[in-house]
């Protein structure tokens, strides 16, 4: 039978998401999008002139599509656009969002489209970034009722290398926060190493190659090195343009801090790091550039 998708949000993640989710289109299925900056949607539709077409607001697109996915920046978004499908002639039966909110946006959402809407919501955020997205190598993090996986893993394969079963709704979400506090503390941790070293006088090749050879190793460092030049592909090479915001990396931290508070769990450095946050995409030099742009507010040569 035919397939009807619908996708909503075609940002950085998004865009390149959908684009993929295309690609996988059979001659008779369709894709409906939507995104609120009008630019985004005919810059897709012209991409993809085939089984695409632009949905006006958020209704068309739960009134056109069977399964509808969303990639939105924050819980408030994801919040809005889930309150107008409610009041539309909904068609959809399987909801996906791939943002990354909070743990209550995230349960109350699935709460209401179980009981009016009877269907499915998995939540199924994403690590691998704005290169993961393009490739289609995302690892999704589900959330789902265990007889859904199945299904939500044929879908999200379309769009990612590894899907994983987090288990029931919200721990996928939970994954996620959990990961990206780590990142968020990682991130810091490599560009202030970085700094000490290069200030006490070590090229920062010789230092980076130390520390992804060395205990010191993470993603930060070996992928995403904040120090201008040591990774060609980072964006610290290209004046921190593109990748990963600066303005998500510290929402993502407050999702973190919040989900801690109504858990009681302890996170030392999360406050230290959210300030820093903070005040870094405040500097005009850092403002909307990759989260990595902490090293250039600590200072550090470049
Ligand atoms: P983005 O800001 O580039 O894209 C969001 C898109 O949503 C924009 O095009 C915006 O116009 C659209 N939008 C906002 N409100 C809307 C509405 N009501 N209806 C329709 N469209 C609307 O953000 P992004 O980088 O694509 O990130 C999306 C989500 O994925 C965020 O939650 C982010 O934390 C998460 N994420 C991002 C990355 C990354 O590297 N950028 C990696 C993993 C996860």
């Amino acid at each position: 039978a035919n397939k009807s998708y619908g996708f909503i949000g075609l940002g950085n993640m998004g865009y390149p998401m959908a684009s993929n989710l295309h690609k996988s289109l059979k001659p008779e299925d369709s894709l409906v999008v939507f995104d609120v900056v009008e630019g985004r949607l005919q810059q897709f539709l012209k991409e993809h002139p085939e089984k695409v077409s632009a949905a006006t607001n958020v209704s068309e697109v739960a009134e056109k599509s069977d399964t509808v996915v969303t990639m939105l920046p924050e819980p408030e978004h994801v919040r809005n656009v889930f309150e107008e499908i409610q009041k539309s002639n909904v068609k959809t039966t399987t909801f996906v969002d791939c943002s990354t909110i909070d743990a209550q946006t995230t349960k109350d959402i699935a709460t209401m489209v179980k009981q009016k809407l009877g269907g499915s919501f998995w939540d199924a955020p994403v690590s691998g970034g704005t290169v993961g997205a393009k490739n289609g190598t995302l690892t999704f993090m589900v959330g789902c009722p265990s007889d859904e996986f199945v299904q939500a893993e044929k879908l999200l394969k379309t769009m990612g290398g590894r899907i994983i079963n987090c288990g029931a709704t919200g721990t996928g979400i939970a994954a996620k926060l959990a990961n990206n506090y780590a990142l968020a503390i990682h991130n810091i941790a490599t560009a202030e190493a970085m700094n000490l070293g290069i200030r006490l006088g070590l090229d920062k090749n010789v230092l980076a190659s130390i520390l992804n050879t060395s205990t010191g190793r993470c993603w930060p460092s070996e992928v995403n090195n904040p120090v201008p030049g040591v990774i060609e592909t980072a964006p610290a090479s290209r004046d921190y343009q593109g990748g990963f915001g600066i303005s998500l990396m510290r929402k993502d931290l407050g999702l973190a801090l919040e989900a801690a508070k109504t858990s009681e769990s302890k996170l030392t450095l999360g406050e230290d790091a959210y300030k820093v946050y903070k005040a870094a995409e405040k500097e005009p030099d850092c403002a909307g550039r990759d989260f990595s742009v902490v090293y250039r507010w600590l200072g550090g040569k470049e």
